[in-house]
């Protein structure tokens, strides 16, 4: 009978590892806490190997299907990766109606959820009778702030956000400099602007937003989006969302699966001194342009340190690279290192090309830092196993997570401008073995990784909300959802 069906969530995953894996993660909670089963709709245009190997990995409870291609011919050569997504999404609508239509058939679909860029889903989910709507905000509280507050600081800034004298200040948050702000807004106009005001303006429709992060970590701004506001949906951390074992549902999985090879910078890991490695990755699309390669190259050299970097083609727009839509690197990244780098380093460097198993290498005890790009899902990772970081943001938002990071609750290192060997090689050992920053952002480190996994526990906050979502609205058809944990 319908009834005895488990109540089912279609979620929208605009493309993007880092917009896939804590939406997956999310599914996973739902189906171990709730008995909720999950279909994750992702686009034809990212069903890279990487993806599809990733998919076919998750539990029974989550399955997955992807929407046929859509032609993006049409626009302009260099479009923002923000205006392709928005405008996959907005030319999918049809399609994804049809296949929200046949979930309501086949399955109990009791609600739709999709991350910032799929916001046009909602069309599709209404059209389809999908009775809830939320949206799922991969990154932080003060990106999402940004978001609600993004139409009134249109009108009240006429020129860009990278000409302003002063600091951006928005409630609760740590004051953003002009240039930091989001990537997408600095350019009115161009078509991706538009798109995150579109966005922005729509937020406001989903039932409630839940966003991956945890109050430790901006607990300022938590405080201020705990509190209800007419015309806002509620906001709910349930956070830090991150990739854990896909059979971690069901108890001894691990013990009796046949041991899977293991990587060889794990291997190589194992030799190392623990806490001695500082990792090295930009995550899932990142690639820095050659001349700032070479002086990384040079800069870890000179540190001292041992280091595990993953090596990616470098792209020289100096912006995100097309690694974003297939994470394989397309051509032998190691050819554009300085001359000799590889050799001189070969007794206290790891070199992988592309991908490496990232939250392993992160929970390995050899691992003491990590120079990364402030992508919101490798700063999780890394503050759930409490490793210290230095911040080299490249695009999207990642520049004002290395402000909130750094200005607010102390918990990076940035790169100072310019990035010059010496100054890399400087911050590095800083963060590995200095006794001033670098052991006070240490110490911090360690203080929010207690307070990430206090929450995911039975009764801590995020599991608490999540619960909240759940019974209050998710799963209760006829109740409206109550305002309340952020
Ligand atoms: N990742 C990985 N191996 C890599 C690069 C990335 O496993 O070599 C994973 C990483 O653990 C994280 C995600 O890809 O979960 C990247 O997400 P993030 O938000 O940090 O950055 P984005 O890819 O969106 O720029």
């Amino acid at each position: 009978a319908p009834a005895a069906r488990p109540p089912h969530v279609a979620m929208m995953v605009t493309p993007g590892m880092g917009h896939l894996i804590p939406l997956a993660e999310l599914a996973k909670r739902l189906a171990s806490r709730h008995g909720v089963t999950t279909t994750l709709i992702t686009f034809a245009s990212t069903a890279s190997a990487t993806q599809r190997a990733f998919l076919a990995s998750l539990p029974p409870s989550v399955a997955s299907l992807h929407l046929p291609p859509v032609d993006l011919s049409d626009l302009p050569q260099g479009s923002a990766i923000e205006t392709l997504m928005s405008e996959e999404t907005a030319r999918s609508v049809g399609a994804l109606t049809e296949v929200l239509t046949r979930l309501r058939e086949t399955t109990r679909l009791v609600a739709f959820v999709t991350d910032l860029f799929g916001m046009d889903s909602f069309d599709a989910a209404s059209s389809a009778g999908v009775e809830r709507k939320y949206l799922f905000y991969p990154t932080n509280l003060h990106a999402l702030t940004l978001m609600l507050h993004l139409p009134e600081l249109d009108t009240s800034i006429p020129g860009e956000f990278r000409d302003l004298a002063e600091p951006v200040r928005l409630p609760g948050c740590v004051p953003i400099p002009g240039p930091d702000i989001l990537a997408p807004l600095q350019d009115k106009a161009n078509p991706c602007y538009s798109w995150m005001l579109h966005h922005a303006a729509r937020c406001r429709e989903a039932d409630a937003i839940l966003v991956n992060s945890f109050d430790a970590v901006e607990p300022d701004v938590a405080a201020v989006l705990r509190r209800e506001e007419p015309g806002r949906p509620a906001v709910y951390n349930v956070g830090p969302l991150i990739l854990t074992e896909s059979k971690a549902t069901g108890a001894g999985d691990r013990a009796t699966a046949p041991a899977p090879s293991r990587a060889a910078c794990l291997e190589w890991l194992d030799q190392q001194p623990a806490k001695s490695v500082i990792f090295v990755s930009f995550g899932s699309g990142g690639a820095l342009p050659t001349k700032q390669m070479r002086e990384l190259a040079l800069g870890l050299e000179l540190s001292g340190q041992r280091f595990l970097w993953v090596v990616r083609s470098p792209s020289d727009e100096g912006t995100v690279s097309d690694n974003y839509y297939d994470a394989e690197s397309k051509k032998d990244p190691f050819i554009f290192l300085p001359e000799g780098f590889v050799e001189r380093t070969k007794d206290r460097g790891f070199l992988v090309s592309s991908w490496a198993p990232q939250i392993e290498v992160l929970a390995h005890e050899a691992t003491g830092g990590f120079l990364t790009h402030c992508g919101w899902n490798s700063t999780l990772e890394s503050l759930v196993h409490g490793v210290p970081m230095v911040a080299w943001p490249l695009y999207a938002e990642q520049h004002q997570n290395a402000v909130m990071l750094a200005e607010g609750v102390g918990a990076v290192i940035r790169v100072p401008e310019p990035k010059e060997k010496e100054a890399i090689a400087a911050v590095v050992k800083e963060l590995m073995a200095g006794e001033g920053r670098g052991a006070m952002v240490r110490s911090v480190v360690a203080e929010l990784q207690k307070a990430g996994l206090q929450g995911l526990r039975d009764g801590g906050a995020a599991t608490a909300a999540l619960d909240e979502v759940a019974n209050n609205g998710l799963l209760a058809r006829t109740s409206p959802l109550a305002r309340g944990t952020a």
